[in-house]
């Protein structure tokens, strides 16, 4: 099989062992007509879930997986295995303590005890773990799909870490001395400084993790050389919290054969179009932190399986990110696990069917060598063991910070990648994470950083390189020393004016914003105020600095995790960010997209020969007025238009001028939400 051409549809199926046949026929009939390519049968789910299922039941079902993979040999589709738990998810209310003997559940930071999450370090579990999927290995299936309840987060329903007895007595051998729970939670979430037992115990559910992974992936080898395992995983900010070792974790799990991503899109309903900034940010993010040759699948979801809960239009869209973004492949769990037939929701099979053409040719243009450009964010696994917390933290707060920082510019028109760039972007603390070499590396080229991140540089002593000589940490504007009530952008030189004013009502109504007071250097220029309910300009909100290392910072004096939202999205903001990059990459950005409306999704990927452009309108209004503005020294390219059979077709809207460095691509027709734009970049 072939995954790196087309575009390649895995459907996630249920098919109960009380309506096996009907559920099979049910499948075999409409997979090829939904031009299906790979059915993940997914075991024992949701809904009918037994928690751990016994052997017994195993066994009787896995003469079904054997008649389901005949049958989908026979239509040349591929076999594949998803068990719908490794440890569980979360209880759900099922108990497991009487039927798996000896089980050790585990147990959160809080002291929840869950009776159906398993410990990984649980004999029991482990035991019962390899009888069963020694079982689901014997069917040989193509891929072996492990869940993301591989993670130590989320049991019974919302807690976190390991903190039973055997995790107790391994933590306290580690560091020479009995703990308790209560007393190692509370030296995790000490405020201020990190104590030294978060990292201690960071690394060793670290090592523990990579340990399962590898005891997984043996299980599954021992009978079934040649099955591959996938990953499923919960984004990588999450994984912080439990200190995921990403290289060593997928090395462990691949056991020496191709590895399987499938990076979660959540939007599990359609909520708003704006979920999308999330799906390609997940794709993008699990990438970078995977080894390079790892083929993504990724997850598009819908709780509970119908159009109430998802519409074609939206699934489609989130399918388009999947190509638009490069994976190779989609998994759809798009239809129930309680046995009605995918009849029922047949719209959503027309949906593939009809768009594959459009998918295919999307995912062949942007596929393989080549890079996207854009803002370089940073992550760095090891965030939540370096992160200062503030009094009274809990333990979500020791979460990586940086998805606000990827929404404010990506809702402006302006591109993001983790990929090495010539400008780079930080908020909250990442920068901890980061070695002084890293950053003095940063700080040559092009850089923006929010209120926090500059307090960072402050402290480690880079203020000479940043234009600040002092920033006080973020506060509610109720503790500022003046009062705030808007931001002034007037640097012309940004695209800014006098009286041009933007809200710091901030992220919202709610005004739970959190601003700095920055004092810059004398030769910093000043991009825009904060300013008081008599318009006086009390402090500076923006500010550029170009350092002696040849390099170009801007800081923003707000703290981003709290003030972005919705009120910080505004066309006073799109043209402050692009006066922004333009400055920070000296008018060689790769992209800037505007529009006469709002809510962008833009992206740029070199491939090869051509450049691929395009965009998501990810608002119900259609939007005229489109110009990609991009970075561009060659001569003007042949533009190309994706039409929706999937062809590229030359169209009299597009129009491309050029000056020395930058091209504009203007598109001369609407935009509406339920059609990207793609365009493909030709030599001419
Ligand atoms: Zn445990």
């Amino acid at each position: 099989m072939n995954k790196d051409s087309g575009a390649w549809y895995a459907l996630r199926r249920t098919l109960p062992p009380w309506k096996f046949e009907e559920t099979l026929s049910d499948l075999i009939r409409l997979a090829p007509e939904f031009k299906i390519d790979e059915v993940i049968v997914k075991i024992d789910t949701e809904e009918f879930s037994h928690g751990h299922p016994t052997l017994e039941w195993a066994k009787r079902y896995q003469g079904n997986l054997f008649q389901v993979k005949e049958a989908l040999q026979k239509l040349n589709i591929v076999y594949s295995l998803n068990p719908w738990i490794t440890v569980g998810h979360c209880d759900r209310g099922r108990n497991d303590l009487n039927h798996i003997k000896g089980l050790e559940t585990a147990v959160g930071h809080d002291g929840s005890v869950a009776k159906h999450c398993a410990c990984f370090i649980s004999p029991a579990w482990r035991e019962h773990f390899v009888e069963l999927w020694t079982i689901y290995a014997e069917t040989a299936p193509h891929i072996m799909w492990v869940e993301d309840d591989i993670r130590t987060f989320n049991h019974e329903p919302v807690s976190f870490g390991c903190f039973c007895d055997r995790h107790m007595a391994r933590f306290s051998e580690r560091i020479g001395q009995k703990v308790s729970r209560e007393q190692l939670v509370k030296a995790i979430l000490q405020p201020g400084k990190p104590h030294p037992w978060r990292a201690e115990y960071l690394l060793m559910q670290r090592e523990i993790m990579v340990e399962t992974a590898g005891f997984i992936a043996k299980t599954v080898h021992k009978i079934s050389p040649e099955s591959c395992l996938g990953l499923m995983s919960s984004g990588p900010r999450q994984h912080c919290l439990e200190g995921r070792d990403w290289t060593k974790l997928a090395e462990a799990l691949a056991d020496g054969k191709q590895l399987y991503s499938r990076p979660p899109m959540c939007n599990y309903n359609e909520d708003s179009l704006r979920g999308f900034y999330y799906s390609q940010d997940s794709i993008k993010l699990t990438r970078a932190v995977l080894p390079t040759n790892t083929i993504e699948q990724s997850e598009c979801e819908n709780v509970p399986f119908t159009r109430f809960s998802k519409s074609t239009v939206f699934t489609f869209l989130e399918i388009a990110i999947t190509f638009a973004y490069g994976s190779q492949g989609v998994t759809l769990n798009l239809f129930d696990h309680v046995g009605t037939p995918m009849k029922n929701e047949e719209h959503y099979g027309q949906m593939l069917s009809a768009k594959k053409p459009f998918l295919a040719a999307l995912g062949d243009a942007v596929r393989g060598k080549g890079e996207y450009c854009g803002v370089q964010l940073l992550h760095r696994q090891d965030s939540s063991l370096v992160k200062n917390l503030p009094i009274k933290a809990d333990y979500p707060d020791l979460g990586e910070d940086g998805f606000n920082l990827m929404q404010a510019l990506e809702s402006h028109g302006i591109p993001t990648v983790y990929t090495s760039s010539d400008v780079i972007a930080a908020s909250g603390q990442v920068l901890r994470a980061c070695s002084d070499a890293e950053i003095m590396e940063f700080l040559r080229k092009g850089m923006f950083l929010d209120g926090v991140a500059a307090g960072i540089l402050l402290e480690r002593g880079f203020g000479e390189y940043i234009g600040v000589k002092n920033i006080a940490m973020p506060c509610h504007r109720r503790d500022l020393p003046f009062v705030l009530s808007a931001e002034e952008f007037h640097h012309p030189g940004f695209g800014g004016e006098k009286r041009k004013y933007m809200t710091c009502t901030l992220p919202d109504l709610g005004t739970m914003g959190r601003f700095c007071v920055l004092e810059p250097s004398q030769d910093a220029q000043i991009v825009s105020s904060f300013v008081d309910p008599d318009t006086i300009r009390v402090s500076p909100a923006m500010i550029a600095y170009s350092n002696s290392l040849g390099g170009r910072v801007i800081v923003h004096a707000m703290d981003y995790q709290y003030s972005f939202g919705v009120a910080f999205c505004h066309p006073f903001r799109r043209e402050q960010l692009h006066g922004v990059v333009d400055y920070l990459a000296d008018r060689s950005f790769p992209l800037k997209l505007t529009c006469d409306g709002a809510y962008s999704l833009a992206f740029r990927k070199e491939s090869g020969e051509n450049t691929v452009i395009g965009c998501f309108n990810l608002n119900l209004d259609d939007w005229g007025k489109v110009s990609f503005d991009l970075s561009w020294t060659k001569a003007i390219p042949d533009v190309l238009l994706l039409d929706q059979s999937g062809n590229w077709v030359k169209s009299s809207e597009l129009k491309a001028t050029k000056d020395n460095v930058r091209l504009k691509i203007e598109y001369l027709g609407k935009i509406s939400f339920n059609e990207p734009l793609i365009v493909k970049l030709a030599q001419a």
